[in-house]
């Protein structure tokens, strides 16, 4: 594979859609993997309590463990709560455990409730790491967890499933990040729509496609994310799709992604 190029400044994307099953999790963690296939030091922070995004990438996180959660917390550094995957030095993951379940309340309480995850980001200890990109899988809500995941991005990524209801709650999002962007992060926008789950055999997937495209412009991704049963497989064996099946179509089709988000924000829109 030809070399992607290398941001001149870290991306930082929260993948976001209060609605779950998606593709939120799918997204984070294949889009990195795609990357880092081209050597991109590459970083998911799973920022959802059921740790999907941990499984997926075979990252230990049993309670107890390093985690987001005590990064949040100010207790452990993100370079030290970052573990590399098995599936290349290149990808790193902060994991999430089930303690993370509590922070949405424990953090309503605390000082710079807002902007704990941002802090921990940029600290000397991730610049160490030198990464190129990370993703923030974000939980399906808009709490404080979300709002924590957007205050320490300049983009957001919305995954739309390709299947009915899939624009309802969409507004909602849009103004919380245009509240986010107005009140806390100025530098916040939506840079990248991903439309996930397309099934070429119903008529309703390309109306939505349309639709979404009509609403949206250029913003959303020319590539479409299959449906794929290899996509769902993977996690299973603590794998992305491009390990599980490089080959597969839902594999070829996020390496795909990867290269659209990489050469956009080599043209200076990030
Ligand atoms: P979210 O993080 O938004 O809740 P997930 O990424 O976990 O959504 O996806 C929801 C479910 O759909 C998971 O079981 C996942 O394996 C499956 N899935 C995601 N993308 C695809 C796809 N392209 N093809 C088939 N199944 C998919
Ligand atoms: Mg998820």
């Amino acid at each position: 594979a030809n070399q992607l190029p290398r941001p001149h400044r870290r991306r930082v994307l929260t993948v976001a859609n209060q609605k779950g099953g998606v593709g939120k999790t799918t997204s984070a963690v294949n889009l990195a993997a795609a990357l880092a296939v081209h050597g991109l030091k590459t970083l998911v922070v799973d920022l959802d309590p059921q740790g999907n995004a941990s499984t997926a990438l075979n990252v230990d996180h049993r309670s107890g463990t390093p985690s987001v959660y005590e990064v949040l917390l100010g207790e452990v550094s993100l370079a030290d709560a970052a573990a590399v995957s098995e599936q290349s030095p290149n990808l790193y993951c902060v994991p999430a455990t089930i303690d993370l379940a509590g922070a949405e309340i424990e953090l309503v309480s605390m000082s710079a409730r807002e902007s704990r995850l941002k802090e921990a980001l940029t600290s000397e200890a991730i610049d160490q790491i030198g990464v190129d990109y990370i993703f923030i899988d974000c939980p399906p809500s808009l709490g404080l967890l979300t709002v924590n995941a957007m205050v320490a991005a300049q983009e957001v990524l919305i995954p739309i499933q390709c299947e009915y209801y899939a624009l309802e709650g969409l507004g909602q999002l849009l103004s919380n990040i245009d509240l986010v962007q107005r009140h806390l992060n100025p530098e916040l926008a939506v840079s990248t729509i991903l439309l996930t789950m397309y099934d070429g055999r119903t008529k309703l997937a390309d109306q939505v496609t349309n639709e979404v495209r009509n609403h949206f412009g250029d913003t959303v991704l020319k590539t479409v994310i299959p449906r794929s049963v290899k996509v769902s497989e993977a996690p299973g064996y603590g794998q992305t799709v491009l390990a599980y099946d490089p080959g597969s179509r839902g594999a070829m089709s996020y390496m795909d992604a990867a290269r659209e988000i990489a050469e956009r924000g080599a043209k200076g829109s990030s």
